[in-house]
């Protein structure tokens, strides 16, 4: 991409750079694009707005990993309905004072992950003022042939599973994760997933959206939710077990399913990211979870009430 020098530019330099996927008739250069359903499935549209100094802080990350996490978190969107993205509409707040490489390396993870996942960029809006830069991205995807997969739909009996491990994303992870679009597909062409949703503000409060739609409850098993390795390299006092159901930013699907269809998938590995039986969905409309010792005591939206 060649440096541009004015908004008009750097719009003809995002235009030559865009990849037009199937669908997208018309895109960056006219007042809309255009876009043809190819199949008479419904649209799911989400949009994440990212802000500097708020979401990410430019003196510690490159301009390429926060364009990149800017669409990756609503890829995870999304893939957390087991949905199929297609197009993403782009609206950037530039601050004057930014250096032309800025905007390209923003671009480049925009770009990058796009073609990952054959996402159109379809078209966007780019605006400087003397502000922080602002992202937002919308992304438009495909309902999955057997249905989305909402928050709504636990049911009592239902085992709660997740894909990969959490804890303490703030290591980088939160940056470079990668939004598991196959995986959530895979499980709804097999499976017949009963809610779902991705863990950003952390297990325990993503969990709490998926009991609190479902009006049910829960009780997790301590010895089974899946710690990843960067807990270890946590600066803090807080214990591997507080930091993966509190951090957040994990990005990994928290879902539920029939006990049965459960341990077929238990059986049955699909994918290589692991897949952890975490802990059961419940009638009554209290949450829980046993500690490793065996004590029962109130999960709380943070992590767990300490009994002493
Ligand atoms: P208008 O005045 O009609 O809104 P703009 O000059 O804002 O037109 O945009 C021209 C074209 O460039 C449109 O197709 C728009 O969608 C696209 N565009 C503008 N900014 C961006 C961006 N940051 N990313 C992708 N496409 C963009
Ligand atoms: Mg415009």
């Amino acid at each position: 991409m060649i440096p541009p020098r004015n908004e008009f530019e750097l719009i003809n330099s995002i235009r030559e750079n865009a990849k037009m996927h199937p669908g997208l008739v018309l895109g960056i250069g006219d007042d809309t694009a255009i876009f043809e359903t190819l199949s008479q499935k419904k649209c799911l549209i989400t949009a994440d707005m990212l802000m500097e100094g708020v979401h990410f802080i430019l003196d510690e990350r490159p301009a390429y990993l926060v364009g990149r996490k800017s669409l990756a978190v609503n890829i995870s969107d999304i893939a957390s309905m087991a949905g199929k993205p297609l197009l993403a509409v782009i609206s950037i707040a530039l601050p004057k004072s930014r250096a032309n490489n800025f905007v390209e390396e923003l671009y480049q993870g925009i770009f990058d992950l796009a073609e990952e996942f054959e996402i159109s960029i379809a078209g966007g809006d780019t605006n400087t003022w003397n502000g922080p830069v602002v992202i937002n991205v919308t992304l438009v995807g495909e309902e999955h042939p057997n249905g989305s997969v909402l928050r709504s739909g636990a049911q009592p009996g239902d085992w709660i599973m997740t894909t990969g491990a959490f804890g303490n994303s703030l290591a980088g992870r939160h940056y470079s994760f990668q939004p598991r679009v196959q995986e959530a597909l895979r499980l709804q062409d097999e499976y017949d997933l009963h809610s779902m949703i991705d863990v950003s503000d952390g297990l325990s409060a993503d969990l709490y959206h998926i009991l609190e739609e479902s009006k049910v409850g829960a009780i997790l098993d301590a010895s089974q939710i899946p710690i990843h390795e960067d807990v270890t390299i946590a600066q803090d006092s807080r214990n591997p077990l507080e930091h993966a159901l509190g951090d957040g930013e994990d990005f990994e699907l928290l879902f539920t399913l029939s006990p049965e269809n459960g341990k077929r998938l238990l059986e049955n590995p699909m994918f290589d990211a692991k897949v952890s039986h975490i802990g059961m969905i419940t009638g009554k409309q209290e949450n829980l979870i046993r500690m490793e010792d065996g004590e029962t005591v109130p999960l709380l939206k943070t992590g767990w009430e300490h009994s002493s």
